[in-house]
């Protein structure tokens, strides 16, 4: 269920059904002060929110309620529009979802009368990413004219839909790109993008947790909005860069993931090319289809494990709010899927150049949402029986085009790292799949249920194609990953099979545990927040040989104490998402930390020079050596932005490491410690052209050294996840690629230039340790199994 608003006095109507009786419906200039889409003007978020809320007071078309609260406590509200008939008979038509959702529970027969009697459920979402500004202006102005014109496609489009529409799916950073854009109007910064992310642990990456949950966003999204209303219809609202198509919008390129039933994917293709024809009808030129972006990592596309469409659009960007002007040469030649150039069957009317604004983008933006809408309403009673049928499907296991029909996925409940396990399946449940436990304790999930096809996609390895640009060309690059199997990360084993369950099941029970306990095994994921918990009361932690934790009194002979790691994390200001996702695992995991900016390794600086005096461990997250070193250069952004490690920077990792401190670096990361502290190892892989090495996000099998430290709870052979990783020639090896079989999950070319060879080093520098991770051991909130590595780097001294 939505959770209402608390009611405050002045805004008491808000948190009524709208009467209608108030007074005029405010226009956006009225409330903003300025027209929407001005030149040079954004918006602020609790401006945003005010206006919503004003509408509510003055139409009884729309209500507004707020879902949830942000990493930085910020409201998420969601607007629902409709006619007042509908909005007065919502739980109606959730109850009408819920059920068509679901066909164990819904006969043919009664599905069929509310083929009839429902709406359609639309859910648009805006500015995930927060400089892909417009959208937010575009649902302002939207829901001001969807309440307020009288037309016969607005009144269809209220007649037969329920609109959710979410100004803005990332709240903190509507207000994090407004204020920096605002302090750079008139310097020659404006325009640029803030030196921060965008939100405050994953910035741009919050299109990526979308089976993972591990943002509060994220989750009330799913909670509060998806699981409630079942949407027909998702439509995420994006930008792209500002050189190529005006805007994309499905089809999608190949690959589409194997799960995604075909319905939704004709569909898609339908009502994407729908919308084109709209635009190109509207005078919209540079309108670009089957373009750009695939359909293959889950990561977004929640809606199409669970019955609906996902709909992507991609608008050109401006300068945020400035304009920008495009000459003719400066096109991009090189987009995926057609030519900007050239008229195409996909890109018909080519955009060859002219000064582009934000006022363009929400043209653009508010004709797409209106045909979507206006497709959909039409089409209400037929979408609605598709969205049956999705179901069906699923429940049926039929129409999957897989060779073995598989019947269920068992988890036996006997794991080596019980936490994760747990967390796993703690996972897929908020994902609306339904766990069971059979007699035994193993868990298990029957495949005649709506989602099934998300938990087989997020539990099975992925096959991706060998998609190439041309034959023996170079890869074509994939959207995002192409890796997302579960089990893998978080180091379960999980059994596929083939047979039924007959025996009895029960709902299984995934809550955390109550009890503290103070002894726990090296592979167990629970242990290293229970440890860290222990650290922060000032208890004493103890480790024995196997890596074993005891909490408290100290076990027996063969255990020695353990001390809190004193933890920097560097942050540069070029807006690194990696480092996001470190500061999260950390606080996720009960480490305390500290961030270390350039100017604490400058020797001006009264503590720098003596970091070993503050710090066991500094970590650098995946980054580009170069922006650790220099940073933003000297007049691309404000003095205060711009720069690096620089030499005194290196001098200082120097220092600390010999003076028996611990430098983990992750990822590409790792190439600055090789270049700049003279770690012996070489990366085999750079400047290797693409055809002949490419691993985009996938997971690859390697053996582990069981004598180092590093490994301590973790088995001899894992998957590690790899993208833009290193991989090296080096002695100090603690994990080797496999020397066949290297591909666990995802795609990947040239295994031979990586067999045998690095993944992981740890090197004694001086009286301490530097620690070279060829992957992202935290990848993105999800390789359970590889944070141990990470973790255990932290504890070497
Ligand atoms: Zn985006």
């Amino acid at each position: 269920m939505l959770r209402q608003r608390p009611c405050l006095a002045a805004l008491i109507l808000s948190c009524l059904p709208a009467t209608g009786a108030g007074a005029a419906v405010p226009t956006p200039e009225s409330h903003f002060g300025h027209p929407i889409g001005a030149d040079r003007q954004l918006l602020d978020w609790d401006r945003v929110v005010s206006y919503f809320y004003a509408l509510t007071r003055s139409s009884d078309k729309i209500q507004v309620t707020e879902y949830g609260r942000t990493a930085e406590n910020r409201p998420l509200i969601v607007a629902t529009i409709a006619t007042p008939e509908t909005l007065r008979n919502l739980d109606r038509y959730r109850e009408i979802q819920r059920r068509l959702a679901d066909p164990r529970i819904t006969s043919p027969a009664q599905a069929e009368a509310m083929f009839k009697e429902g709406k359609n459920i639309i859910l648009m979402t805006c500015s995930i990413h927060a400089d892909e500004v417009a959208s937010t202006h575009s649902a302002v102005e939207f829901a001001y004219r969807l309440i307020t014109e009288t037309n016969p496609r607005f009144q269809t489009i209220l007649d037969n839909t329920i609109l959710l529409l979410v100004p803005s799916l990332n709240t903190d950073g509507v207000d994090i790109v407004t204020r920096w854009y605002r302090s750079t109007l008139d310097t020659k910064f404006e325009g640029t993008n803030p030196p921060e992310i965008w939100q405050k642990y994953i910035g741009h990456d919050n299109n990526r947790d979308w089976y993972i949950f591990s943002q509060p966003e994220t989750r009330a999204t799913i909670s509060q909005v998806h699981n409630v209303w079942h949407p027909e219809i998702v439509y995420d609202v994006h930008q792209q860069g500002g050189y190529a198509s005006r805007m994309f919008i499905p089809p999608w390129l190949d690959p589409a993931e194997p799960n995604i039933d075909p319905i939704l994917l004709q569909e898609m293709n339908a009502v994407g090319t729908s919308m084109a024809a709209d635009l190109t009808a509207a005078g919209k030129p540079g309108i670009a289809i089957h373009a750009a972006y695939d359909f293959w990592s889950p990561s977004r596309h929640y809606q199409a494990f669970h019955g609906g469409l996902r709909i992507l659009t991609e608008s050109a960007s401006a300068r945020l709010a400035t304009p920008l002007a495009v000459t003719p040469d400066q096109i991009d030649e090189n987009a995926l899927g057609y030519k900007p150039q050239e008229k195409s069957w996909n890109y018909l009317e080519p955009w060859l150049g002219g000064v582009w604004k934000l006022r363009d983008i929400i043209d653009y933006q508010e004709v797409a949402f209106e045909s979507l809408l206006h497709n959909a309403a039409v089409n209400r009673e037929d979408m609605l029986r598709k969205f049956y049928r999705v179901g069906q499907h699923q429940v049926e296991r039929a129409s999957l085009s897989t060779a073995q029909p598989m019947a269920a996925i068992v988890i036996p409940k006997d794991q080596r790292d019980p936490g994760a396990t747990r967390r796993m399946l703690q996972t897929l449940a908020f994902g609306a799949v339904e766990i069971m436990q059979d007699r035994g304790g193993d868990y298990v999930i029957p495949m005649r249920q709506p989602y099934s096809g998300y938990a087989k996609a997020l539990l099975e390895p992925q096959h991706y194609p060998n998609l190439l640009l041309y034959p023996n060309g170079p890869p074509q690059r994939p959207y995002d990953v192409t890796a997302h199997t579960l089990p893998l990360l978080f180091g379960v084993d999980v059994k596929f099979s083939g047979q039924d369950v007959t025996e009895e099941l029960h709902k299984a029970d995934l809550a955390e545990p109550t009890e503290t306990r103070d002894f726990y095994k090296a592979a167990d994921t629970d242990g290293w927040k229970a440890i860290n918990t222990a650290w922060a009361t000032g208890k004493p932690v103890w480790r024995n040989e196997a890596g074993d934790f005891a909490i408290g009194r100290q076990q027996a002979a063969g255990w020695h104490e353990v001390r809190r790691p004193r933890i920097g994390l560097y942050r540069s200001f070029m807006a690194d998402i990696d480092e996001g996702w470190t500061r999260w695992l950390f606080e996720q995991f009960g480490f305390a930390y500290t961030t270390l900016r350039n100017a604490d390794f400058e020797s001006g600086n009264a503590q720098a020079g003596n970091l070993r005096a503050r710090f066991d461990s500094i970590v650098f997250a995946d980054e580009q050596p170069n922006a650790i070193e220099n940073g933003h250069p000297p007049g691309t952004m404000p003095d205060e932005f711009t720069g690096g490690l620089g030499t005194r920077g290196a001098d200082a990792l120097r220092d600390f490491a010999r003076a028996g401190g611990t430098l983990v670096f992750l990822n590409r990361a790792s190439e600055y410690a090789i270049g700049k502290l003279g770690i012996n190892a070489k990366n085999v892989v750079a400047n290797v052209p693409a055809q002949e090495f490419y691993s985009p996000g996938s997971l690859l099998n390697v053996k582990l050294d069981l004598r180092d430290p590093l490994t301590q709870g973790l088995p001899e052979s894992i998957a590690i996840w790899s993208e833009a990783s290193p991989v090296w020639s080096s002695e100090e090896s603690v994990a080797k690629y496999t020397e066949n079989g290297v591909l666990a999950s995802g795609w990947l070319l040239g295994e031979k230039r990586i067999a045998g060879k690095t993944a992981l080093i740890h090197a004694r520098y001086g009286a301490g340790h530097v620690v070279l991770f060829g992957m992202r051991p935290q990848y993105r909130a999800q390789s359970y199994l590889t944070f141990k590595l990470f973790f255990n780097a932290l504890l070497l001294n």
